[in-house]
């Protein structure tokens, strides 16, 4: 009830889209019965989670802030959310997000954009729950960073204890940072994908947005494993983990990439990096300068891929199915192209046009097959820095706090998205896991985060990292 009353006072944020009260209140009861009957409880027994309303929820509408999904309700809830409702968590409602999850900036979703809740700390300074908007209305509310913004909001603004998030390119690191929570993006194939919409169904991942590393440990613990339903999925069983109070770094290795060194990286966040590395070396860890040397063309292969990905993922919205169709009824063809035109936003339109551009006969070889044996050599750059004995790589998550609106929304979206995502995307072309752990305070007063990025499947270490440094 606390959760739901907060939700109410801070709408103005606009992290959630729908807020599922009914529900949310019965599985608390069911929960309370459990609890006073002596039931064996889940480890999430009670606890109120937020889910990004790109994850199919059966019952509870599922939009991807898109018009052309307005209205939806699945018959079924993705896995992810099954096994959430499975260890007794309490499903509070779907949080907003760019549309289907395409930008970053938790800006461009049919909803409106989300705002930071850091936003409405005075002067961005104060640790506290927001009060209102409109005092801040004037002077500039910043952005939340996305594409999971909603659910990065809802954590920070303490309305819910753990969200999920999608991560594609950065989509649940890069709003962690820019509102001070922990963001998770799992390796590729430790957590199923049944029933989160896709994007690019070979680098999406479930993402998980907490307070605390602890927290991400307990959620990856009761999401992780096989799935029949989702055939990238890994085989073995996942044994959830506690983590360990690390004391001794001193046999860590970490590397610290050279080329995140990135255009626009504000100094502001280059002194922090070092610090955190002079803290691992102070505590006995070895630090080592490594080289990521196709990083560099990650942005320019992620965009190939990535529409190339969603050409084919977005033919599925015809008007036939799902959510939108348009009243045209001059011919089948006409309704379909109508139907898209009414439904998708310029963004994702573009992608689609792109995407089918790349994968014209001619084009075919050109830049998505050149662009799939780019994508190896920069997963190959990891593995050989693991293998030289590296543990984790620290890195920043972003290039700088988060911007204020009225900025963010005047440069060109396709630019933009490209720069916020040049930090965190390389771990997406790898399938690595990869955490933001929420690190300081700008001279703004916005939060920071640093980024480590783990061995593939090796969640335990990255975490006790992570943990360590937290
Ligand atoms: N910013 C990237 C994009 O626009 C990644 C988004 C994501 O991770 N979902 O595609």
């Amino acid at each position: 009830q606390r959760c739901l009353a907060l939700i109410k006072s801070t709408k103005f944020l606009n992290a959630y889209i729908t807020v599922a009260e009914e529900t949310a209140l019965k599985q608390a009861e069911e929960s309370e019965e459990r609890y006073k009957r002596g039931q064996p409880l889940g480890i999430l027994d009670g606890i109120p989670i937020a889910v990004k309303d790109n994850f199919n929820t059966a019952g509870i509408e599922t939009t991807c802030a898109s018009n052309m999904l307005k209205g939806y309700i699945s018959p079924y809830n993705a896995t992810v959310v099954q096994k959430l409702l499975d260890h007794g968590a309490v499903l509070l409602g779907k949080t907003n997000l760019d549309e289907f999850a395409m930008g970053s900036g938790s800006t461009d979703g049919v909803f409106g954009p989300v705002r930071n809740p850091w936003s409405y700390s005075k002067q961005y300074k104060e640790k506290s729950v927001p009060k209102s908007h409109s005092e801040d209305e004037e002077s500039g509310w910043v952005i939340t960073g996305g594409s999971s913004g909603g659910s990065a909001a809802a954590v920070s603004s303490f309305t819910c204890f753990a969200a999920l998030g999608s991560d594609t390119g950065g989509s649940t690191r890069n709003p962690a940072a820019h509102c001070g929570v922990v963001g998770l993006k799992p390796t590729y194939g430790l957590i199923s994908r049944h029933g989160l919409i896709p994007l690019v169904n070979s680098m999406d991942v479930p993402g998980i947005l907490t307070r605390c590393v602890d927290d991400a440990a307990v959620l990856l613990g009761s999401l992780a494993g096989h799935d029949p339903k989702d055939s990238t999925t890994i085989q073995d069983d996942f044994k959830p983990f506690e983590l360990p109070n690390l004391t001794d770094v001193s046999k860590l290795s970490i590397g610290i990439p050279k080329e995140y060194h990135a255009p626009g990286l504000s100094s502001e966040i280059l002194a922090l990096w070092s610090k955190a590395a002079d803290l691992f070396k102070n505590a006995g860890a070895k630090v080592v300068e490594v080289s990521l040397p196709h990083t560099r063309y990650s942005i320019v292969c992620y965009h190939v891929l990535c529409t190339a990905e969603v050409a084919s993922n977005m033919a599925r919205f015809d008007g036939l199915e799902y959510g939108h169709r348009s009243d045209m009824k001059d011919s089948t063809e006409s309704m379909y192209a109508a139907t898209r035109r009414e439904g998708f936003n310029d963004v994702v339109r573009g992608r689609i046009l792109s995407g089918n551009y790349f994968l014209l006969k001619q084009n075919y070889e050109k830049y998505f097959v050149k662009a799939q044996k780019v994508r190896r050599l920069i997963a190959n750059d990891f593995v050989k820095v693991f293998r030289s004995g590296v543990d984790v790589l620290l890195t920043p998550t972003t290039l700088s706090d988060a911007a204020p609106y009225m900025e963010f929304i005047q440069e060109d979206n396709r630019t933009r998205s490209a720069q916020d995502d040049i930090l965190t995307q390389a771990a997406n072309m790898a399938g690595l896991p990869a955490i933001n752990v929420p690190t300081a305070l700008s001279e703004r007063g916005l939060p920071v985060g640093l980024q480590f990025i783990g061995r593939s499947f090796q969640e335990k270490q990255l975490l006790t990292v992570a943990k360590w440094f937290e």
